[in-house]
C-alpha cells in the first residue's frame, strides 16, 4: 500500500506527515481493484503533489457490501447512541490533536490561506463535536390519539449513505454529512473530489484510529463519472448526500429516480446577492463585501458575487471597494502576507478566465483585475465588473472564482426584485443601519441564508441550504439529522377486541 510522505518546513505545522493513499474499505487501506492511480496537483505551482488510488465500480460495490454488513450486524440499531457519540467525540479529539497538520495539508492541496484553512478545520471539528452530542438525543415522540391506542414514533437510520463532495471545502463538507449520518446510526461511504482529496484521506486514518467498527466508514477517492456515478446508481445505497454543481446535482437525482429511489440531499450552487443600502456603515460594508466576494478566491457556494449598491452611495462604495482590493496581496498559501491564493486547478482557471472574457465581450466594464497573476500556478487577480446587463452571463451564472459584479439600485422594491431574479437561492447579505428595513428585506429574499451586516457566518447549530435550484434539504443543525432518519410510526392496541 502506497503512502504519502512529506516534510513541512514552515507554516502552521512543521514536521513530517506520512499516511496511506489507498482506498479505506471495511477497516483496511487497500489498493483499488483496477490498481488505477490519480495524480493530485498543487495549485500553487501546477506540479504533482502525490498520487492516490482511483476507485471504480468494483470498489464501490465492495464498500457498499462492507457498509451494509456493518450496518446490519454491529452498527445501526446495534450500537447505542451514547456509544456512537463516544466514537464521534474520539474522532473530534484526534482531529484537534492533528489540526495543524490538517491545516497544512489543506493549504498544500487546495491553495487556501492558513487563515481560511484554519477556519475550515476548526469548523469541521466543531461539527463532529456537535453531532457527537446529538447521538443519544435523537428521539421520536408519543402522540395522543385515542385511549385504546399507544402511538409513538421512532427515528431510525436509513442504512447506507454515500457522500459525494466537491473540492472547495473538503474537510468541512465531509463532516457536515458524516456527523449527522453516523450519529443517527447510518453506515457511511465518502467520495471526495479527486481535485482536493488530501484532507479526506488523512481523515480516513483518524477514523481508523478512533476505532469505528470495520465497514461503518469507507473512503473512496475516484472520478465522479465512474465512482460517483456507481454510488448514485447502486441498488443497495439508501441515500446520496451531495454537494457540488447544479448540473451534477441533477444527474444525482436522475440516477436515484432511475434506480431504487434512494433519498437525495443536494447542496448546490449559488449566485448570491449582497445588498448595500445608502445608510450602511460604509467602511464595514466594504470590508465585509470584499470578504464576501473574494474569500477562498470566490470558490464558495455562498460567495456574494452580485453586489447591489443604492444609487446615492454607488460611487463612494465602488471607490472604497477598489481601494481595498488594491491592498490585497496575491501569493501562495505559505506566504504569510498573501490574502489571495490560486484557484484550485487548471480547469477552474480556464473556466473563470472564460467568464472574464464573456463579461468583457458582453459590454460590462472591468473595474479591477481580469488577468492572470504571475506565470506559474493558477492565480487570478480579484476582479470586479460594473455596468453589466442584468441578463449577462457574469450576472446569471455561477463562476466560482474571484469575479463579481456591482450594480446600482433605487429602493427596497427594486433591489428585492433584482436580487431574487435568479434560479439560485443559497445565500444573501444586507447592509443597513436601519435594522427594520434590513430584516424586512431579508424576509423578502428567496435564499436559505441571509446575513445582516456581516457575511459567511456558519455555525454547526444553524441549518444551511438552498431555495430554488440551490438545493434540496438542509445541512447542519437538527434539520440535518432528520434527513438521515426514517420516521417509523408505532400503533399499539391497548385492549380493543374484534
Ligand atoms: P461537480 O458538481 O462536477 O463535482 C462535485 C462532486 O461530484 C465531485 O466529487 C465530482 O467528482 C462528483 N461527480 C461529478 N460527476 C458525477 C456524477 N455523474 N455522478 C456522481 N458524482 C459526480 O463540481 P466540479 O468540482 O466539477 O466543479 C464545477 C462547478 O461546480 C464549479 O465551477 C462550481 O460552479 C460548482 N461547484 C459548486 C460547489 C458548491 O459548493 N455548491 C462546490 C464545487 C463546485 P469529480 O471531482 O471526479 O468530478
Amino acid at each position: 500500500m502506497t503512502t504519502f510522505t512529506h516534510e513541512f518546513t514552515s507554516g502552521p505545522f512543521v514536521g513530517k506527515v506520512d499516511f496511506p493513499t489507498g482506498l479505506y474499505i471495511n477497516g483496511k487501506f487497500v489498493d483499488s481493484a483496477k490498481k488505477g492511480r490519480i495524480d493530485v496537483i498543487n495549485p500553487t505551482n501546477g506540479k504533482k503533489t502525490m498520487s492516490i488510488s482511483e476507485a471504480t465500480e468494483e470498489d464501490v460495490d465492495l464498500a457498499v457490501k462492507a457498509a451494509r454488513n456493518a450496518f446490519e450486524t454491529v452498527w445501526g440499531l446495534h450500537t447505542p447512541g451514547y456509544e456512537r457519540g463516544r466514537l464521534l467525540y474520539k474522532l473530534a479529539q484526534l482531529m484537534r490533536e492533528h489540526a495543524p497538520e490538517l491545516i497544512a495539508l489543506e493549504m498544500l492541496d487546495n491553495g487556501k490561506s492558513a487563515m481560511l484553512a484554519g477556519l475550515e478545520i476548526d469548523q469541521a471539528i466543531s461539527v463532529v463535536e456537535y453531532y457527537a452530542g446529538w447521538a443519544d438525543k435523537v428521539q421520536g415522540s408519543v402522540i395522543e390519539t385515542t385511549e385504546a391506542n399507544l402511538a409513538y414514533t421512532r427515528r431510525e437510520p436509513l442504512g447506507v449513505v454515500c457522500a459525494i463532495i466537491p473540492w472547495n471545502f473538503p474537510l468541512s463538507q465531509v463532516t457536515w454529512k458524516l456527523g449527522p449520518a453516523l450519529c443517527t446510526g447510518n453506515a457511511f461511504i465518502l467520495k471526495p473530489s479527486e481535485v482536493s482529496p488530501v484532507c479526506p484521506l488523512r481523515l480516513a486514518s483518524l477514523i481508523h484510529e478512533a476505532g469505528f467498527p470495520p465497514g461503518v466508514v469507507n473512503v473512496l477517492a475516484g472520478y465522479g463519472i465512474t465512482a460517483g456515478r456507481a454510488m448514485t446508481e447502486h441498488m443497495d445505497v439508501d441515500k446520496i448526500a451531495f454537494t457540488g454543481s447544479t448540473l451534477t446535482g441533477r444527474r444525482v437525482m436522475e440516477a436515484a429516480a432511475r434506480t431504487n429511489l434512494k433519498k437525495v440531499s443536494l447542496e448546490l450552487g449559488g449566485k448570491s446577492p449582497n445588498i448595500i443600502y445608502d445608510d450602511c456603515d460604509l467602511e464595514q460594508a466594504v470590508r465585509w463585501s470584499i470578504m464576501g466576494l473574494y474569500a477562498g478566491q470566490g470558490q464558495l457556494c455562498a460567495a456574494l458575487t452580485r453586489i447591489y449598491v443604492q444609487e446615492s452611495l454607488y460611487d463612494k462604495f465602488v471607490e472604497a471597494f477598489l481601494a481595498g482590493v488594491k491592498h490585497m496581496k496575491i501569493g501562495g498559501p505559505f506566504d504569510p502576507e498573501a490574502v489571495v491564493g490560486p484557484v484550485v486547478s487548471q480547469t477552474q482557471y480556464d473556466r473563470v478566465m472564460s467568464y472574464i472574457e464573456a463579461g468583457k465581450s458582453q459590454g460590462a466594464s472591468l473595474l479591477v483585475g481580469g488577468t492572470r497573476h504571475g506565470n506559474e500556478g493558477f492565480f487570478i487577480q480579484p476582479t470586479l465588473f460594473g455596468g453589466a446587463d442584468e441578463d449577462a452571463k457574469i450576472v446569471k451564472e455561477e463562476i466560482f472564482g474571484p469575479v463579481g459584479v456591482v450594480t446600482r439600485f433605487k429602493d427596497e422594491d427594486d433591489v428585492v426584485a433584482k436580487a431574487n431574479d435568479t434560479v439560485y437561492g443559497l445565500a444573501s447579505a444586507v447592509f443597513s443601519k436601519d435594522i427594520d428595513r434590513a430584516i424586512r428585506t431579508g424576509h423578502r429574499l428567496q435564499a436559505g441564508t441571509v446575513w445582516v451586516n456581516c457575511v459567511h457566518g456558519l455555525h454547526p447549530q444553524v441549518p444551511f441550504g438552498g431555495y430554488k435550484q440551490s438545493g434540496i434539504g438542509r445541512e447542519l443543525g437538527e434539520d440535518a439529522i432528520h434527513s438521515y432518519c426514517n420516521v417509523k410510526a408505532m400503533h399499539v392496541n391497548l385492549g380493543i377486541k374484534l
